[in-house]
């Protein structure tokens, strides 16, 4: 029997950010951790999973599991149309439009090694990048943003810039302005900075760089969640983003983008499902999105985060925009008050997540502290250790929030905080 497969996003939003009513969609955070409540604040590094999600998994893996493209028989068929709704649904939730193309991937990280790898692999003659060439790549980046630049501009003898940010953590259009050249080909850029929560002017930066014929690399991961930017709206080429910061399963993501640029890419998957013709000395690619889909996907996965864009709808993206800035700046604002701490990107107003170091304190002593009241944070550079470094900073603690945190528990996320720096001191 067929699941229904909507392509469509959700209704109008009928589940308030903060409400017990949506906390009670995520089994997840209704766990007592060392005797109290679990207070889920490590959301930048993976969200919690809602139960129509989870239900949308099920239903795919109870009922339509079978392998997709291949098959003439119905279950095929029906996994078939579910892989295809789910790409339709991620299609509209990026607001792509006509001139652009999805294609799944494992996450951020499997996406921008695609792109970096992709641009370079075609051989001499056939690759976007060229020894001399120039890449951008801006200082906030998580590694996954950096090391496939490092790698590309190696191997095609391209040089790496870095768009360095001021003291603050914050990115300027003038350095950009100065960094861009003719031999410039791509800026890589990240729509929310992971490490210290900084929102760059990326819609600006990123048309500099496409009025300079560069190509755009936008990496979305932590915006997904409530900040997803309009594709169509954007001078963006490519956009990457993993489903399990957005309420998703793990192991599933997406490059979305221009096909003209999506087209560039030597595909790095060679093998089942994204060939046209096959001859013994050689083949023919299969048209997009397949051409870089090679081997069986995930197709559960792709059906789960299809579900989590609709629960995103559902809840209402402001909303939740509006509900984790107004956590952020609560917790900005309790932990400055605390002697010794120091928050870092304090000026930053649409974020979803603070980190702070403490002058007493390491970060991985702090966040023992706080697990052990059932406060859920990360420690250490959160994999963005050259900007760690160029401000001066070594690991951090960092919370990050979601649409189902609540006011209390940044309240207790302070006082333990508090306390923790106090134990430590
Ligand atoms: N970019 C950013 C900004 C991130 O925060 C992360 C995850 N921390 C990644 C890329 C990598 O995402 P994934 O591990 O899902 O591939």
């Amino acid at each position: 029997m067929r699941l229904e497969s909507p392509t469509t996003l959700a209704p109008p939003p009928t589940l308030a950010p903060g409400s017990a009513t949506l906390r009670a969609q995520f089994p997840l955070l209704q766990q007592v951790i060392h005797g109290a409540p679990l207070a889920y604040l490590d959301n930048a590094a993976t969200t919690a999973m809602p139960l129509e999600v989870m239900d949308a998994l099920q239903a795919f893996e109870t009922r339509h599991r079978a392998n997709i493209h291949r098959g003439v028989h119905s279950l095929s068929q029906y996994a078939t149309d579910d892989y295809e709704a789910a790409r339709a649904t991620l299609h509209q939730f990026v607001g792509a439009s006509a001139e652009h193309e999805l294609v799944f991937t494992s996450g951020t990280t499997e996406s921008l090694n695609l792109v970096a790898q992709g641009l370079w692999a075609g051989g001499p003659d056939q690759a976007w990048l060229r020894a001399g060439d120039e890449i951008i790549v801006s200082g906030l980046e998580h590694h996954a943003n950096l090391l496939p630049w490092q790698q590309a501009a190696r191997q095609s003898g391209a040089v790496l810039r870095i768009l360095r940010p001021d003291a603050q953590g914050r990115l300027h259009v003038a350095d950009l302005q100065a960094l861009l050249s003719p031999r410039t080909r791509v800026l890589a850029l990240t729509a929310s900075a992971n490490a210290t929560g900084e929102r760059p002017p990326f819609e600006e930066l990123l048309r500099m760089a496409a009025q300079a014929g560069a190509l755009t690399v936008l990496d979305a991961a932590q915006a997904a969640a409530y900040a997803m930017p309009a594709l169509a709206h954007i001078d963006c080429d490519l956009l990457a983003f993993s489903g399990h910061k957005m309420h998703g399963p793990m192991g599933i993501g997406v490059l979305v983008g221009r096909r003209s640029a999506l087209e560039r890419l030597e595909p790095l998957r060679l093998g089942g499902d994204m060939v046209a013709q096959v001859r013994w000395d050689g083949a023919d690619y299969a048209e997009l999105p397949a051409r870089l889909e090679g081997g069986t996907p995930n197709v559960a996965g792709a059906v789960g985060l299809a579900a989590a864009a609709r629960f995103i709808e559902q809840v209402g993206r402001d909303a939740i925009a509006a509900h984790v800035h107004a956590l952020r700046a609560q917790a900005v604002q309790g932990l400055a008050r605390i002697p010794g701490v120091r928050v870092l990107a304090a000026h930053a107003t649409q974020s979803a997540l603070v980190s702070f170091v403490a002058e007493q304190g390491h970060p991985h002593d702090i966040g023992t502290l706080l697990d052990a009241r059932g406060i859920a944070v990360r420690t250490g550079h959160h994999c963005a250790q050259p900007l760690m470094d160029h401000l001066g900073l070594g690991p951090s603690t960092r919370a990050s929030f979601a649409a189902y945190n609540t006011s209390d528990e940044v309240e207790r996320l302070v006082a333990a905080v508090a306390h923790a720096v106090e134990v430590l001191r």
